[in-house]
């Protein structure tokens, strides 16, 4: 159960599990042909039941917090982030309002599965980012030393 620990600042983020999960790159941020086949795979919207498996909500970023993996550019679209030594920089965390909302319900740990609908279930961290967003930090793949750049999105 998410609890909230009293801090000096405020409150702290309650204890969570890692779980190792795969995830594909943004479809934004996919060759543009290649963003093309998913749609036509993913079919017309419209003609889709609620358990439909899309590249976008099910397979590629997942929600929440997270080590590792790819960025969400949901609020901005894709964007290079560059270090000052012009290599380009890899997501190494991601801090999250929410962990799955309703359209990615698909990214739910098993065992959290049986109370999923329960107020906040989807907020174990209680940490919320802005307006509902998340924070991006990235770090240089050649020298970690090189100061770390941060995006949002909201
Ligand atoms: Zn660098």
């Amino acid at each position: 159960m998410p609890r909230t620990l009293p801090g000096r600042f405020g409150a702290v983020p309650g204890r969570c599990a890692l779980e190792q999960v795969v995830e594909h790159q943004d479809i934004e941020a996919l060759p543009e042909d290649l963003g093309e086949r998913i749609d036509a795979w993913e079919g017309d919207e419209d003609d889709l039941d609620e358990d439909a498996v899309l590249y976008r909500s099910d397979l590629s970023t997942a929600p929440g917090w997270k080590a590792g993996g790819f960025a969400r550019w949901h609020g901005t679209g894709p964007a290079a982030v560059t270090c000052s030594c012009s290599r380009e920089m890899d997501p190494v965390l991601t801090v999250a309002s929410q962990e799955w909302d309703h359209g990615s319900r698909s990214w739910i740990p098993l065992e959290d599965r049986l109370t999923a609908d329960a107020m906040d279930a989807n907020i174990p961290t209680q940490v919320t980012v802005g307006r509902w967003g998340s924070r991006h930090v990235f770090a240089c793949p050649a020298d970690a030393s090189h100061a770390p750049r941060l995006s949002f999105q909201g």
